[in-house]
């Protein structure tokens, strides 16, 4: 019997690992200088951990260089920064933007706020398996397309973009390519040259670091003056004004280094406990179906939908496991996942989805009660009316 309650929530947030705590320990109390004030000791070595925490990320992306590298407080400020950034700056070359109907909300929003300034976005559809057909991109751009902006790893169905094959159309035009790479960075092979990406968001707290610690890769060389979204010092080159989060910064360069180190045992062991999840549901329950590319995917992922079962209710009936259904909180606003309805799913559908997010710290142990917890369930719900299951109270 595992140890109650279980996380498996770990595409919306993730425990620090300690090796991470043990490394940001330091800069809150013994290095605690403003890596901006270089004029004294402690702000010199405030600074030195910045600079190393620079160039451990810039490595790991295999980006040039350190100079390609922002420090924003998370994929929400770097997806922002990016494509307002962007804009702003090729506003007078001009003002076409293409994503796509699955986008984090940063994103979309983002875009929605372009919108209301004059440019013009397109929200391209995905196929059943939440894929973007290039073909379909292609045909989209125009001299008046400035930015792609594509997520690498969905955070609600966890299918993976083409980046690779969106780059090399990207470039090949000419144009700016940035994705969200928040849910890819660290649990994938993520290469930043490799994959023609001209900009990249991340973030530390969805790879084992803390809360309010992110970046952006921003590539050197192509002539990219992101007009700075938060004006103050000129932190940052000035790309991003405020004071550094040294900490959070060096457990950012920390977290990551640790997912590069152990990336193929853990996707080996993540895409395991994931198949065996699936799997042991799919045996014992009728109708479960998986949301997004069965394959195409990231490691620890998975979203299904069970027929007939609403998530929400099932969800409030298995309070010592922790996972989501993603349509309450896709917005706020009580609609339904806008992810899976692009992927042309009815409103029963969406209703019913569950998504798991298993990470590091989950066992098999734990995987084997989800299974038989969920199992007990689903049989229980489906041999009563839905109201006395819902309503039902001992
Ligand atoms: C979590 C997430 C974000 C937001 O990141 P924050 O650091 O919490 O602002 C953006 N995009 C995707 C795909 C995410 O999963």
């Amino acid at each position: 019997m595992p140890r109650l309650p279980i996380y498996l929530d770990n595409n919306a947030t993730t425990q620090v690992d300690p090796r991470v705590l043990e490394a940001m320990l330091p800069y809150f109390t013994e290095v605690f200088g403003n890596a901006a004030s270089i004029g004294h000791s402690f702000g010199i070595n405030a600074r030195r951990a910045v600079e190393q925490s620079r160039a451990k990320i810039a490595k790991c992306l295999n980006a040039t260089g350190p100079i390609e590298i922002v420090f924003t407080s998370g994929a929400t400020e770097s997806d922002n920064l990016a494509i307002k950034g962007v804009a702003e700056m090729l506003a007078h070359k001009g003002n076409h933007i293409v994503t796509s109907k699955t986008e984090h909300k940063a994103v979309l929003d983002s875009c929605k706020h372009l919108e209301k300034t004059g440019f013009e976005v397109t929200y391209l559809d995905v196929n059943e398996d939440g894929l973007i057909d290039i073909d379909l991109l292609e045909n989209t751009l125009t001299d008046k397309t400035i930015l792609v902006t594509i997520m690498a790893g969905n955070n609600e169905i966890g299918v993976l973009q083409d980046l690779s094959g969106i780059g090399a159309l990207c470039r090949s035009r000419g144009i700016l390519f940035h994705s969200d790479a928040t849910q890819a960075i660290g649990k994938v092979p993520f290469d930043v040259r490799a994959l023609n990406v001209d900009l990249a968001s991340f973030t530390a707290h969805k790879i084992y670091g803390p809360k309010g610690a992110g970046g952006l890769y921003v590539r050197h060389g192509a002539g990219i003056k992101l007009i700075a979204q938060m004006d103050g010092g000129g932190h940052e080159n000035g790309h991003r004004s405020g004071t550094l989060n040294v900490p959070g910064i060096v457990g950012l360069a920390k977290c990551l280094e640790i997912c590069l180190e152990d990336q193929e045992l853990e996707l080996a062991k993540l895409t395991s406990l994931r198949l065996r999840l699936l799997n042991g549901l799919k045996a014992n329950i009728a109708g479960v179906h998986v949301n997004g590319h069965e394959n195409l995917r990231l490691p620890g992922h998975l979203s299904i939908s069970i027929e007939g079962v609403n998530g929400e209710v099932l969800m409030m009936q298995m309070p010592e496991i922790a996972v989501s259904s993603v349509s309450a909180c896709s917005s706020g606003s009580g609609a339904t996942s806008h992810v899976i309805s692009a992927l042309g799913h009815d409103e029963d559908r969406a209703l019913s989805t569950l998504r798991f997010g298993i990470g590091r710290f989950n066992t098999q142990d734990e995987i084997d009660y989800v299974i038989s917890r969920i199992t007990d369930l689903v049989l229980k719900m489906r041999n009563q009316p839905a109201s006395s299951t819902t309503s039902s109270k001992k």
